[in-house]
This record gives structure tokens, C-alpha cells and sequence, in this order.
């Protein structure tokens, strides 16, 4: 896959790596619409290679300050430049202004000219002019290491091609990380192998144990399972190219070759249209076959796509902006500060000191235990380091059952844990949005563990959760069964209502980078002052210890070893990390004190009769919580700190300090919070958590319709799977909590204009329809009753409620649902149509474009079109008068012979013409012929 480097969708230049072998650093420092610069190579061979545009409506100027802090590094320097501009430095005829500051800046740095005399002109368009305009420069340094400097006429640009040579020392690539493709596995051939040399394991000691198993695995996946690189297609193939695309590429080059561009400029116009033509087909069928498959398929490629934002970029890794603003040079550079970013140092002074004597008493796992250990792995999740998926392993276990049991049984009895699976392989993702991608901050590290490690850390969670009861000292609400973000806020409101205080005030507290922080010593102490064994301890400091992380960049891999943090992508971080909580969590609070975690959310509530008390009694508890973050290396972020007045009404705007010492950063009370993906707010009326969910709503729809505008399109049917599978479930998130608030009038109105870019693409109907028309022609309910619904739903699903008591609820939102669809003055021929909107809500009703203009009277219709001004007169063209759908349905004599055969169906389901309200909702029968209706009737019509 080629890699390139550029700025943004509407770059001026750019720079196109084709071979993946070449270490390759984007310079994002000098970055601009107009310039880019990578540096190539290692640190002690790199060169710079610059692409400028000089576009000509901007002074020279510009460009040549943006070139100068390149040449200023004085590394051996290419640059490329449609300067715009002709000196006879580089054999133009004579030189212009333009020129002339060119060869200002070529004189300054003492630059060497590649252009040779008498070559084609680098820009040649036919009917506009020819002339010498790009120019290849280069540094002092390069001179010598640059040779063949060619111009030729091989694409279809006004601007030929230019080519030359640089030699530089070629670095030698190591291999590329490999995969095994278990969906070709000879699996026989594995297990064979594998029961023909599991007696040889060397299992003396617990790590060649799991080394001489790993290697074994290992050498038997190579023999029966094919290997993939992760390096995808070949460079430049787009996934929609075809043969035809390279024959007609290949015509069209010999036309230019034969020089038809200028002698036969007709031919060759007609070559280059068909390629363009058939690379617009071969697009369109790509887009057409994505959105075809969205219909068969709405959880497949298009849905991940549309989610995704479209495909993700195939850029360089750029080098970073270090904290004191200066940059990283090299690739090593760049590794080295994405390490130190996501794999901290230890500066706690802290130590561990309980060992005690092994204990004799640890039982070993059953043989089905380790099975269900590993059966607990996604079969097909990313490997770590060995390259080990949960799925061969699964089909390795009966062969290697005995010899697994044995080594599980060896590390829990002895404490340790395998040094090889205390290695974690490090992918970095870009986090994409407005993240500055020069920074750290803008990349997620993704760990990736050993299987066979990850199966074990099993073990030692179980031991340290029985041993110590962790999950029941204090409120903590992450990581523990039956409990949720959803327990955690009511649990917050539950204290609030029942508090007999006048004034609570909660502080939400954000601590930075929580998980990757921590400290292990006090980590281990807490764990033994609440109750784990010596040899839990001691098995948990042997898993973090001498712990490694790396990561790949460019082809090469660096390494760090980890001193501090919960291990990213472990089974056991969320378990060391309620550990380090449980210390803050069992501090003995006063009665109006409440302190409750989810994971490293954490929420202080402190009431009191007097507001000032609140306050003073909030700081002085943020001193306990700031000297437990100190005793874990953890720090909070004031800024990312939130305080609310939850009751005592009062107003927003106050000021609490981080703790009773008067230097203490102040926080800034607001009238609303975020926690735990709810807008609280003190009148728990949650306006603003209605106006949060209408903003993050809008843009997932605008990229479906993206989709769906491709020929074809989704359908309305993928369109109802991606609103109940995708929409609903987002809206109606802790719905519990907030759907007392949906009784607002606004919040009824929001919801409803969040609901309609759904609510239309389910339908297909005309723009023109109402909102209130479309939930019942779609058969769902209107959003602000859907989230009443899904409270009730969640109550039931928890047995807070009974059935009955579900079924009366469910008959009271249908009539409130009745009632509002019945008193709006829109859509009276919908409620001709569809009577009521119960017996619609409990019907499957196909809906096609057609259908909905019958059943919403919007459409096709020449006297709605004649409202818009769309058409000159409303009357339909059989002279019957206005064209309406009405007039459609019942009395033009264009659609005679259709209603006729209407009539007859609708006779035979004894159902009489014209038809009474919601007669052809009646049986399927009547409904189908309704349709056929619709479509004969506004399909292909010869007046349109
Ligand atoms: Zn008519």
C-alpha cells in the first residue's frame, strides 16, 4: 500500500511514497495547503524531499518564506516547485519578477538547479502555451547523489513528469508483522504435529514451560496455517479498478505516444473520455454493490463505513510536537515519545515490602477451568506478539490440555507469571476529529496481549476478588455485575432526595489518564491491607513486573518497560484498578458525605444546612481525595472538574477552590454537569441532555443519507433496521434516568425533529410531509414516547414493575400518541388513511415511495406541486379538475382500469367503495392491493 502526505481535501501539494520498505516521516511543522516535506531515511542518512506549489493568484513571496525554515535545518534537501515563474537559471528565455525571487532564494542558500537545457518545457497545454515553470532544486550537499534529471511526456497533465535519481544508503527493512489466516488452517496437520511433540516441552520451570509451549504452537500453526501480511493491496489499485480500466489506460498512453494529443486531438479526446467514462462506471458500480450490501447486510462493510466517517486516511506517521514545542527528527524520536507518552515512568518513591512465605495451600485449576478460561477470548480478537488467536488455541486444546493444566497449575502455585506473556505489542490509532495530530494526545495506544497470558489472568482475578470481597467496599459501579452507569446515577439521586440536608453539592471529578497512571506499590499494600493472600500478592507483582510494551513505526520496533499503570488490554487492569479505588472509596465518611465511583468517574455529594458549609466541607474533602491521587501517583484536572448544586437552588457561578489550601486551583460552579453520559441538571428536567442528544443525532443520519443517495440507495426497510439498532439504542440511552424529563414541551418538540431524517428515509416520503403524519405512516412512535417506552421497558427488564403494570403504561402512551396525532391540524387525509395509530403500530406495512404519497396525500400530485410552484396549474392532465389524491385514488379516468381491479379486491376482503376510514389497513390483501395501486398509478407517468 502506497503512503502519502498531504494537507487536507484541497491540498496544493503533495508527496506519494510507493515503496513500503522506506522509513518515511511527515515534517508537520512545515506543513501547509501549499507545501509539504517529509524526511527520508534513518537519522544518520536522512534527507529532506519537499513538494511547493507557488499557485499563482498568491505572491512568490509566501512560498519562499515557507521554504526558508527548511533549508535553515541545512540537511540534504530536494525540493520539487511549480514555481510560476521563468528565469534562465533554469532555461526559460529570460526571467520574470517572479523568477527573479526564485533565484533570490537559490542564491541565499546556495542551492544547485536540476533543470537541464533542452528538454522538453515542463508545462505544456494545448491552446494556452508551453514554458518551464517546475524546477528541481537541491542542496550543496546533494550534489553528486542526483543524476538522470529527465522530463517526459507520460500522463495526462499539463505539468510533464519529472524524474531522477537520489542515491542514499538503503536501510534494511525487517519483516513485516504476519498473521495467520485460520480460515485456510489445516487443522488435522496442526493437532498432529502438536500430538507428536508435546511430550518434548521442556517444563523444568514455569517460563520454559510456556516457552517451550509457545514455540510448539507456533511451529505448528507455521506448518498448517498460511500466513498474511498486514501490508494490503498493491499501490495505486483502487478497490473499484478493473482489467478493462488497465486496457483502456494502456490505449489511451499509446495515443499519447504516438502524439494524437496534438495531431489528432479528436482521437485522442474520444480514448481519454472512455477511460473516464469507465472509471466512473466501475466507481459507481463499487458504491452501488456498498449500498446494495447495506441492504442485505446493515451491520456489514457500508454501516462500519458510515460510522467510520468514510475510509480511514493512509498517511505517514508525522513527527510530533514534544511538550517545549520543539519536534521529533527522526522516526526513533517519534517511537520514543509515543512510549513515554503511553507507557509513564514511575516517579512515586514507593515501595513493597510484605513478602511473606509462599503458601502451600493453592489449589490447581481443573482442566475445565483453563478451558473455560481460553472459550472466554473472542475466537477471532487481534493476537498479541506470538501471533496466537483464541481460535487456534481452541482447536490446539485437546492436544495440549494436559501440558496447559500443568503450566497453569505450576504459575498460580509458584506466583509467577511467564515472562514471554508480559509482553504487549502496541498499535497506535490516530483518535481522528479535531485532535492535533502533531501531538501525543491525538494517537490511542491499543495493547495487544498473548492469549494464553490473557487466559490466565482469569485465574488471578478470581483469587484477589474472593480474597479481599472487593467489589462491596463502597460505592463502586464499574467492573462489577449488576451494577451500571445507570445504578451509579440513581444511586446519586437516591442520596440526594433522601438527604435532610438543604444544600447538596456534587464535584465530578476527572482524574487524568487514570488507568495508565497508577502506582503499583501502593497498589500491592492496598491489596493486602484489604485482605489478598501472600501468593495473590506476590502473583500480581511478578504479572507487572518486568512488563514490557512495543510498538512498530515504520518497520522497525522500540521498546519500553513499563513501571507504572493498570496493563492496557488485560483482563486484570479493571480489577487493580478497583483495588487503588477501594482505599478512597472506604474512607470513613460523615452522614452527609457520599462518595460514588463508576470506574475512574468519581462523584463527591456533600450536604449541609447552609450553603458556605457546603462548600468549606467539599474542599476540605477534596484534601482526603488529593492525598489519596498522591499515594497512587494520580493527579486530577481542575479544569475538567465539575461542581453543580443538585438542591438548594443555588445559582450557578460560585467559586469552590481544589482543596482547603488557599494557592488551590478554583472551580467554577455550573448549571449543568456531565457524568456518566447524562446532562444532569439541578431540576433533573434535562433540556440540556435533550439538546446534547439532537446535536450528536445529526450526524450519523447526514451520513447514511450519503449512502443512500448512490444509485439505489438503502432501502426503507435497512433504514427501520438501522433506526431500531443504531438510532433508538443511542437516544435511549439511560432513558430510566431521563425520561421524566421528556414531558417539556421543547423536549417534545426537539425529539421530534431529531426523529424526522429517520423518519423519512423509513417512509421515502415527500419533504412535505409532517413529522407527526410520518411516525404513524412509519409505525413507531414519536421519540419523546419511544424514550417513555424504553424506561419502561429497562423498569420491567429489572422487575421493577409487573407486566400489567407494563401493559397499562404502554395503553396510556398509545393514547396520549392518539390523542396528539388526532388534535394537530396536519395530515387529515392521513387519519382518513390510517384511523388509528395503535392498529398501524402492531401491523407490518412494507412502505415504498409510492405507498407513503397514498397514505400521506404528499407527493406526486400536481396540486401539491402547484403549492410549491413547482408546476404552472394544479389540474391534473385528464381535465378533471385539480390533481389531488383524492382525485387520483377515487375519480381521474387515467387510473380507471387500476381502480377497477382496486374495487374488486377490496370487494372481495367486503370492504365497499369509496372505501371507509383505514379500510385498507384491513387485511394484508387489501393493504397489497393498495400498493399496487400506488405504484400503477404514480410510477413512470406519461405527463411527467
Ligand atoms: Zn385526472
Amino acid at each position: 500500500m502506497y503512503r502519502q502526505v498531504h494537507s487536507g481535501n484541497k491540498a496544493g501539494a503533495a508527496i506519494v511514497i510507493m515503496n513500503k520498505n522506506i522509513p518515511v516521516l511527515s515534517l508537520e511543522q512545515f506543513k501547509t495547503e501549499y507545501t509539504v516535506a517529509v524526511s527520508i531515511g534513518t537519522r544518520e542518512q536522512a534527507i529532506i524531499v519537499v513538494s511547493s506549489y507557488f499557485k499563482y493568484s498568491l505572491p512568490t513571496n509566501d512560498f519562499i518564506e515557507q521554504l526558508r525554515p527548511i533549508l535553515d535545518r541545512e540537511v540534504n534537501t530536494i525540493v520539487g516547485a511549480d514555481v510560476n515563474g521563468h528565469s534562465t537559471l533554469w532555461h526559460s528565455s529570460e526571467s520574470n519578477e517572479r523568477g527573479r525571487q526564485v533565484e533570490n532564494l537559490v542564491e541565499d542558500y546556495l542551492l544547485h538547479i536540476m533543470n537541464v537545457e533542452g528538454t522538453l518545457n515542463t508545462y505544456d497545454r494545448p491552446g494556452i502555451g508551453s514554458s518551464n515553470i517546475d524546477v528541481t532544486l537541491i542542496t550543496r550537499g546533494m550534489i553528486g547523489q542526483v543524476t538522470n534529471w529527465s522530463v517526459t511526456d507520460a500522463t495526462d497533465s499539463d505539468h510533464r513528469v519529472i524524474s531522477f535519481e537520489a542515491i542514499m544508503a538503503r536501510p534494511c527493512p525487517e519483516p513485516g508483522n504476519t498473521r495467520y489466516r485460520t480460515d485456510k488452517a489445516d487443522w488435522a496437520k496442526m493437532t498432529a504435529h502438536l500430538a507428536s511433540h508435546v511430550g518434548d516441552i521442556d517444563e523444568r520451570t514455569v517460563d520454559s514451560h510456556a516457552n517451550g509451549l509457545v514455540m510448539l504452537l507456533k511451529a505448528a500453526a507455521d506448518l498448517s496455517i498460511p500466513r498474511t501480511r498486514t501490508a494490503g493491496r498493491s499501490p495505486g489499485r483502487q478497490p473499484w479498478w478493473s482489467p478493462e480500466l488497465t486496457a483502456l489506460k494502456k490505449l489511451l498512453e499509446r495515443s499519447r505516444r504516438l502524439g494524437q494529443r496534438d495531431n489528432e486531438p479528436e482521437t485522442y479526446r474520444a480514448h481519454r473520455n472512455r477511460y473516464l467514462a469507465e472509471i466512473r462506471k466501475a466507481k459507481m458500480a463499487t458504491w452501488r454493490a456498498l449500498a446494495g450490501d447495506l441492504n442485505v447486510n446493515p451491520w456489514g462493510k457500508a454501516f462500519r463505513w458510515a460510522k467510520r466517517k468514510g475510509a480511514p486516511p493512509s498517511t505517514v506517521q508525522g513527527n510530533l510536537r514534544r511538550a517545549d514545542g520543539s519536534y521529533t527528527e527522526s522516526v526513533e524520536q517519534t517511537a520514543e515519545l509515543l512510549l513515554r507518552a503511553f507507557v509513564p515512568d514511575e516517579t512515586n518513591g514507593g515501595s513493597f515490602n510484605h513478602h511473606g512465605p509462599l503458601d502451600d495451600g493453592v489449589e490447581s485449576p481443573s482442566a475445565s477451568e483453563v478451558k473455560a478460561s481460553i472459550w472466554r477470548i473472542k475466537p477471532s480478537k487481534a493476537p498479541g506478539l506470538d501471533g496466537l488467536t483464541a481460535k487456534i488455541v481452541r482447536k490446539a486444546w485437546p492436544v495440549i490440555e494436559t501440558t496447559l493444566t500443568r503450566l497453569y497449575g505450576a504459575a498460580l502455585r509458584e506466583s509467577y507469571f511467564p515472562l514471554s506473556w508480559r509482553r504487549a505489542n502496541v498499535i497506535v490509532i490516530p483518535k481522528g476529529g479535531d485532535k492535533d495530530p502533531a501531538t501525543t494526545g491525538a494517537y490511542r495506544p491499543i495493547s495487544l496481549l498473548p492469549v494464553l497470558g490473557k487466559a490466565l489472568e482469569t485465574f488471578l482475578i478470581k483469587k484477589i476478588e474472593n480474597e479481599t470481597s472487593l467489589n462491596r467496599i463502597g460505592e463502586q459501579h464499574g467492573f462489577v455485575q449488576d451494577k451500571s452507569t445507570i445504578t451509579a446515577i440513581n444511586t446519586l439521586y437516591n442520596w440526594v432526595h433522601e438527604a435532610k440536608s438543604r444544600h447538596v453539592m456534587g464535584t465530578f471529578l476527572d482524574i487524568t489518564g487514570a488507568f495508565d497512571n497508577v502506582s503499583w506499590s501502593p497498589l500491592l499494600n492496598q491489596m493486602v491491607n484489604i485482605g489478598a493472600s501472600p501468593s495473590t500478592t506476590r502473583m500480581t507483582e511478578s504479572y507487572l513486573g518486568n512488563r514490557w510494551a512495543q510498538i512498530k513505526l515504520e518497520s522497525k520496533m522500540y521498546e519500553k518497560k513499563m513501571e507504572r499503570g493498570c496493563p492496557q488490554g488485560s483482563q486484570l487492569g479493571p480489577t487493580l484498578w478497583k483495588v487503588a479505588m477501594s482505599e478512597l472509596l472506604a474512607l470513613p465518611q460523615e452522614s452527609n458525605v457520599k462518595i460514588i465511583a463508576y470506574a475512574d468517574d468519581i462523584a463527591l455529594l456533600v450536604g449541609a444546612a447552609r450553603h458556605d458549609t457546603v462548600v468549606a466541607r467539599t474542599e476540605s474533602y477534596l484534601d482526603k481525595i488529593k492525598k489519596w491521587a498522591v499515594t497512587y501517583n494520580l493527579s486530577f484536572s481542575p479544569t475538567k472538574t465539575q461542581v453543580m448544586s443538585i438542591k438548594g437552588g443555588v445559582k450557578p457561578g460560585y467559586q469552590v477552590r481544589f482543596g482547603t489550601d488557599e494557592a488551590a486551583p478554583r472551580i467554577t460552579a455550573a448549571g449543568t454537569v456531565r457524568y456518566l453520559g447524562v446532562i444532569l441538571d439541578p431540576r433533573e428536567g434535562y433540556w440540556n441532555h435533550v439538546e446534547s442528544l439532537a446535536e450528536k443525532s445529526k450526524s450519523l443520519y447526514s451520513r447514511l443519507r450519503t449512502l443512500a443517495s448512490a444509485n439505489g440507495g438503502i432501502s426503507q426497510l435497512t433504514s427501520r433496521t438501522l433506526y431500531k439498532g443504531v438510532f433508538l439504542p443511542r437516544v435511549t440511552y439511560a432513558s430510566e434516568i431521563w425520561a421524566p424529563g421528556v414531558k417539556l414541551k421543547k423536549s417534545i418538540k426537539k425529539l421530534g425533529s431529531m426523529q424526522r431524517p429517520p423518519l423519512l428515509a423509513m417512509t421515502a416520503a415527500y419533504r412535505t410531509a409532517s413529522t407527526n403524519c410520518l411516525s404513524v405512516v412509519a409505525g413507531v412512535l414519536p421519540l419523546d414516547l419511544e424514550v417513555v417506552k424504553s424506561a419502561l421497558q429497562k423498569r420491567l427488564k429489572r422487575g421493577e414493575i409487573t407486566l400489567d403494570q407494563f401493559k397499562d403504561h404502554e395503553t396510556e402512551i398509545f393514547t396520549e400518541w392518539q390523542e396528539r396525532y388526532e388534535s394537530t391540524d396536519k395530515g387529515e387525509w392521513t387519519k382518513t388513511m390510517i384511523p388509528s395509530v395503535r392498529e398501524r403500530y402492531m401491523l407490518p406495512m412494507p412502505l415504498d415511495h409510492y405507498t407513503t404519497q397514498m397514505l400521506t396525500g404528499h407527493g406526486d400530485f400536481k396540486s401539491k406541486l402547484f403549492k410549491f410552484k413547482l408546476v404552472a396549474s394544479p389540474n391534473c392532465g385528464c381535465r378533471g379538475g385539480s390533481e389531488t389524491v383524492q382525485h387520483v385514488l377515487y375519480r381521474c379516468p387515467r387510473t380507471e382500469n387500476y381502480r377497477k381491479e382496486l374495487i374488486a379486491t377490496m370487494a372481495s376482503e367486503q370492504e365497499g367503495w369509496p372505501p371507509s376510514n383505514g379500510a385498507f389497513l384491513k387485511t394484508r390483501k387489501t393493504y397489497e392491493a393498495l400498493r399496487k395501486f400506488a405504484r400503477q398509478s404514480l410510477k413512470n407517468r406519461s405527463d411527467r
